[in-house]
């Protein structure tokens, strides 16, 4: 077998292989991304991006497509029966909040599926990537060196089978993944018999576009119509028996009987379909996230309820947390080791979420309040890791594991450590020229970025020499002098120097006026070390510049 001319096998161009192939792109890592389905997907399905999915967007640059788009979520208001046109409760889903500095998107925002795909592709697109459709990862055989990938291309009745070696494979394949059940991982969990839906987008005239409708509750077979992107097209789901719901699926006129008789109001006109399909909830995950050259990502290791719109962003997180440890394998920086962080970050995380998603689902059947609204810890911004084993925290002892923190919530408990979202801080002017930036217009899943923060000159020097040690262009180093700075004298030459100038970037950050700190953030937007001087900082890169003689002595 030749050896691999391109690194990485993406199979599945939902939007986690979408988004793992956009930043592993960007980095330089040639990737091939296939998708065993001709078409791309019609459906809405995933179309609540939460705030912490807006922010990995903004870092991969697709955000401006993305809100130009979405729309925001709307109250909830559910009407008596019959009639269907008295309002019965109307519940807010998301509290108005506005941005602030460190949480610049508060609220979670929708947007069809299908179009964030589409914007995902035109961005790899742009990089000169491509989507192979209609080609199935059908086998692959794993090696010390490489991964022997067995594909297949379906054209007009005619399947072309070749075998092709790749450093790594990435089974973003979806809740049936080939990748998983070749690997043999198990995927534990339960199906909800009673869970039942048709799913899809109706064109509706005569309803008001402000608002969510609901008519009935779930659990007795309700129906749901939600305003789309696309005028007049509402999404809509559709509760009902296993009896009736499977021959409407094809039935479009039973369908459109069906749904007006839900609402009871004779002046919904009710026109064309797109996309419908059955769905039943299955709350599953596996038990690790890869083994060897082939890891899985997104609903091919997790999937969940649709209550609380965590599965799209659950799984775009798992394929920015996957990516840049790939890069840095790929590019051999990094020992393969790190890889298995991507398991030990992500499966307590997981874990949490399939079972708040459960919680909300039962309650959302049922019509209870709860079960709609959308609390803060699913906003995703309280994920995160703190137990890492390659997280440095020398401000805050780290946990044992886990078990000790709320893998979904602690990141946002008001004590940013090691392992947490790096929030954002905006009004950093610039030491020598240039408009005033915020730190999310340095962070990128390209490199590390090291803020320093008071420290003594001595010591900025010994970092920016250290610095100097790892691969160019992988750790930016930014000096950060606190607000009022007068004397912008900067020591040595970072590649950034900024004046905090409203005090945000050391209030979030959480670094008081004496105290020399250094908080070094990841590729993926974590907190990986909040470090005390040198002898933390290359702690921390000790453990993910690891490949034998990357580091310069
Ligand atoms: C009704 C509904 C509502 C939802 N609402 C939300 C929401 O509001 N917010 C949210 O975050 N999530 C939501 N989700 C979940 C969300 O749609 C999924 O989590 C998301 O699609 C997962 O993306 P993925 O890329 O991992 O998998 P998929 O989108 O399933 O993509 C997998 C791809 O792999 C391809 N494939 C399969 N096998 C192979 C193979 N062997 N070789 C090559 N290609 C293969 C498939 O053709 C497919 O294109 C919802 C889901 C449903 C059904």
């Amino acid at each position: 077998m030749a050896t691999a001319s391109i690194a990485i096998l993406i199979a599945g161009a939902g939007p986690t292989g979408l988004l793992l192939g956009l930043t592993l792109l960007q980095n330089g890592v040639q990737v091939r991304i296939v998708d065993k389905d001709p078409n791309r997907h019609p459906g809405y399905r995933g179309s609540g991006l939460q705030p912490r999915t807006q922010e990995i967007l903004r870092f991969l640059g697709v955000l401006d497509d993305v809100l130009a788009l979405a729309l925001p979520i709307l109250p909830l208001r559910e009407y008596k029966l019959p009639g269907g046109k008295e309002e019965l409760k109307t519940i807010l889903l998301v509290p108005h909040e506005d941005p602030t500095p460190p949480i610049p998107y508060p609220t979670s925002v929708l947007l069809g599926q299908y179009n964030t795909e589409a914007i995902l592709r035109s961005h790899i697109e742009r990089l000169g990537g491509t989507i192979e459709y209609g080609t199935e990862l059908r086998s692959f055989e794993q090696h010390a060196d490489r991964v022997d990938a067995t594909l297949v291309t379906s054209t007009g009745g005619t399947e072309k089978t070749e075998m092709v070696p790749y450093h790594y494979v990435v089974g973003t394949d979806g809740a049936k993944s080939a990748v998983r059940k070749r690997l043999g991982f198990s995927f534990v969990g339960e199906t909800r018999v009673e869970g039942l839906m048709l799913l899809g987008m109706v064109e509706v005239h005569g309803l008001e576009t402000q608002h969510w409708h609901q008519w009935g509750a779930m659990a007795k077979g309700g129906l749901i119509f939600m305003p789309t992107e696309k005028p007049s097209y509402f999404s809509f789901i559709l509760s009902g028996d296993a009896e009736e719901l499977p021959n409407l699926l094809a039935d479009h006129d039973a369908l459109r009987k069906t749904l007006q008789k839900r609402t009871d109001r004779d002046d919904l006109v009710l026109g064309a379909f797109e996309a419908v399909s059955l769905y039943r909830p299955n709350v599953r995950m596996v038990d690790k996230f890869g083994q060897g050259r082939v890891y899985v990502a997104g609903d091919a290791a997790h999937v969940h309820s649709p209550a609380g719109g965590q599965g799209l962003n659950s799984s775009v997180q798992d394929a920015f947390n996957l990516a840049w440890k790939l890069v840095l394998v790929e590019k051999s920086l990094a020992s393969p080791s790190i890889l298995s962080t991507y398991t030990e970050e992500r499966l307590p995380v997981i874990a949490a979420m399939l079972q708040k998603s459960t919680v909300l689902y039962d309650a959302m059947r049922k019509s209870q309040e709860g079960g709609w609204k959308r609390g803060d810890e699913l906003r995703q911004l309280g994920v995160n890791y703190r137990w890492s084993s390659i997280a440095v925290d020398e401000r805050t002892p780290k946990p044992e594991g886990p078990e000790s923190v709320n893998p979904y919530g602690s990141g946002a408990d008001g004590d940013l450590r090691a392992g947490d979202r790096a929030p954002q801080a905006p009004g950093l002017v610039p030491v020598h020229e240039g408009e005033a930036a915020s730190l999310f217009d340095v962070f990128r899943p390209t490199h590390h970025t090291v803020l320093l923060f008071n420290l003594p000159a001595q010591e900025t020097e010994r970092v920016l020499v250290a610095a100097k040690k790892y691969p160019s262009g992988f750790v930016k180093t930014a000096v950060i002098l606190p607000q009022g700075t007068s004397d912008l004298q900067v020591v040595g030459q970072p590649d950034l120097a900024f004046v905090d100038r409203d005090g945000h970037a050391f209030t979030t950050y959480q670094v008081s006026p004496e105290k020399p700190t250094i908080v070094i953030v990841r590729p993926d937007g974590v907190v990986g070390g909040i470090v005390y001087g040198v002898g933390g900082f290359e702690k921390y890169f000790k453990g993910i510049f690891s490949a034998a003689g990357v580091v310069k002595q």
